[in-house]
């Protein structure tokens, strides 16, 4: 099936009752502007959109904001009664916008990041220098979600100054000679980039206490895995680098990838294998790797689940269970099925409707008790991180983690 007609078929069950409005974070966030909500902004615009495809072989100016501003939370799927996904409408929404929606329904900032992570194998054209470790056929894969995320914030404060039509602009001069970004000697955030590498070292400190022997690329050569390309709907450059990804995996000889956040994991388990070739990995997410540890139990904490994992995957496995283990785990009223995002995967394009978002949540979430609040996904950390409450979990469980009883030879 074609994306023209899977957008058709994913759209026409809606029975325009409205109920996806009530659990769509950027309609509430906008002010409740009909375009930027799921019936209005993201399923009806999607109906018009294929309609004016169809009959003139092109679309009209002025749908990109309305599918670039959702969240892909799929909130709005959860309270569907005709099971419609205006979050994937979204997504199918950009693949088209992307292949022939015209100039002025593209983003330059996402033929920038296109063009920097073909080339440069990361979406910000970042030059890392963290050094790699290990060897073995099984992958520690960071995919630079956690150090890409100080490079995130320095952009976004840059996007909030410059506004939209400058940024822009100037991303379009970045799309058509992506070797300026490196002329620019971007520094990230420090105090993000800081925490950020704690929480990668976490991670493998964890992994290595639960005896899981791993292989690290490090620096420019762990590869970024496509997420924005996807997200974006760049789906034909998506293949293109998906597939260059996993021939440089084979030809280190990697059979199991372990990830360390949950837009990864679902983009390894769900996309990768719909476009590569021969998608042949074993893919695990570290936390289900730390049964063997034990935590002290000495705290109360807020847990923000991950959108991606409840949401998307209907996972709630190990960080679930290892956060339960590591601390009395209050969680906020809307959690589980309700669970309400973080708005990160807004905050490049449209940072005022992510900051609206995130502080809805964290207020919830401060709300919710007096404890640390815990996320376990870079792009949630980031995007709550509005006081020293926000702990990732990696960086909690070694906090937590018991110290084992050393055996003294006789
Ligand atoms: S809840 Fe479903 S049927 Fe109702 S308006 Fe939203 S997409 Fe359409
Ligand atoms: S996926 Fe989230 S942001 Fe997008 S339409 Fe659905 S509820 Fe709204």
């Amino acid at each position: 099936m074609n994306v023209l007609e899977e957008l058709v078929k994913e759209s026409e069950r809606c029975i325009s009752c409205g109920f996806c409005e009530s659990v769509c974070p950027t309609y509430r966030a906008s002010g409740y502007r009909a375009a930027m909500g799921a019936r209005g902004g993201r399923v009806i615009i999607a109906r018009e959109m294929v309609r004016e495809k169809r009959e003139k072989g092109s679309v009209s100016p002025g749908y990109a904001n309305s599918f670039y501003s959702c969240l892909d939370c799929f909130a709005c799927l959860q309270v569907c009664p005709a099971g419609v996904n205006a979050g994937r409408v979204s997504e199918l929404a950009r693949a088209v916008l992307v292949e022939g929606g015209g100039r002025e329904n593209r983003k330059r900032v996402g033929d920038m990041v296109v063009r920097l992570t073909m080339r440069y194998r990361n979406p910000i054209g970042a030059d890392f220098s963290d050094e790699g470790e290990g060897d073995g056929d099984t992958l520690l894969y960071t995919g630079r979600m956690y150090q890409t995320m100080g490079y995130s914030k320095v952009l976004v404060e840059l996007r909030k100054r410059l506004g939209e039509k400058a940024t822009e602009r100037n991303a379009g001069i970045v799309a058509r000679m992506p070797f300026l970004i490196r002329l620019l000697r971007q520094r990230p955030d420090e105090e993000v980039d800081r925490e950020m590498q704690a929480s990668v070292e976490s991670i493998k400190f964890l992994l290595r206490e639960a005896g899981v022997k791993f292989r690290f690329l490090g620096g420019s050569s762990e590869p970024y895995p496509g997420t924005f390309l996807y997200d974006l709907g760049y789906y034909g450059e998506f293949r293109t680098y998906a597939n260059s990804v996993c021939d440089e995996f084979r030809k280190m000889g990697i059979r199991r990838i372990i990830v360390t956040d949950p837009h990864t994991y679902d983009l390894l388990l769900n996309a990768y294998p719909k476009f590569v070739d021969r998608f042949d990995f074993e893919v695990t997410y570290y936390l289900d790797l730390l049964s063997a540890l034990e935590f002290e139990q000495d705290e109360e904490v807020v847990f923000h689940e991950p959108c991606h994992f409840v949401l998307h995957m209907d996972y709630r496995g190990g960080a679930h269970i290892a956060l339960s283990k590591a601390a009395r785990v209050k969680l906020p009223p809307r959690s589980g099925r309700n669970v309400f995002c973080c708005g990160g995967p807004d905050e490049l394009l449209f940072p005022e409707m992510a900051e609206k978002v995130s502080e809805e949540r964290y207020r919830e979430l401060s709300e919710a008790g007096n404890g640390r609040i815990i996320t376990a996904c870079p792009i949630c950390f980031s995007n709550l991180k509005k006081s020293e409450r926000v702990v990732d979990i990696s960086v909690f469980l070694k906090e937590k983690l018991k110290v084992r009883a050393t055996v003294s030879g006789p």
